[in-house]
């Protein structure tokens, strides 16, 4: 039920949703009308890239409505996104995966300079929603992004691992951490997955740090 505050503000400033701009009720927190949601393209298995990690799943393909959401949430501010979105990853892990597959959850990190600047990491935003409903604990300070990177959207596969190599390490300041994950199983999570490069590097270095066994969950898969 929507308080009377915000039916009064939402007769001024009324709610749209953010993908095709319906006018959506006062109690609607995710700003996305049912229409939009029910269009996302679910996915229900592995996606068929694996490289060093054990297995990658995606929650939905990255195209239509969910393509447009991801954009807004990483590159325009929407940070509230992160609970709808978060939401969806949530439903697809207490669909899909055993929680027992894991210890611990990774969100990969963001080269400081580019978060400083967006504010917020999208995908340790999303990790925190997971991990909370699922009561797994998250490591956020284990692995840093070192190499300064071209976008990768400018490249093509192969350029897109070399670019990669060597981008994450194990930071020095949490040696604590390093001691819990050995012989651990860590779930990597991140908004986005194409050639699955970046969750490769990110697993590699782990798994040298002793990590035994890698999934991934991203949001959306494409192109
Ligand atoms: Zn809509």
């Amino acid at each position: 039920m929507a308080t009377f505050w915000e039916l009064l503000f939402n007769f001024f400033f009324p709610l749209q949703c953010i993908n095709c701009r319906r006018l959506l009720t006062a109690d609607n927190k995710d700003r996305v009308c049912g229409d939009c949601w029910s269009r996302i393209i679910y996915l229900n298995r592995p996606i068929d890239i694996r490289l060093s990690l054990e297995e990658i799943w995606s929650v939905a393909v990255y195209d239509g409505v969910l393509r447009k959401l991801i954009h807004q949430f990483k590159y325009k501010e929407k940070k509230y996104l992160a609970n709808p979105l978060g939401k969806l990853m949530v439903d697809f892990v207490e669909e899909y995966l055993e929680e027992e597959k894991f210890d611990y959850i990774i969100p990969i990190p963001l080269e400081k300079a580019r978060q400083k600047k967006r504010g917020y990491n999208q995908a340790e935003l999303l990790a925190r929603i997971l991990g909370e409903a699922v009561n797994k604990p998250i490591l956020t300070n284990l692995v840093e992004r070192r190499k300064k990177t071209k976008p990768q959207f400018e490249l093509n596969k192969k350029e897109r691992f070399e670019n990669l190599s060597g981008a994450f390490e194990i930071s020095e300041s949490v040696k604590e951490d390093v001691a819990t994950i050995a012989g651990k199983t860590v779930l990597l999570l991140d908004d986005l997955a194409t050639t699955g490069a970046t969750l490769d590097e990110c697993a590699k270095t782990l798994k040298r740090a002793g990590v035994s066994e890698v999934y991934a969950l991203v949001l959306a898969h494409g192109i």
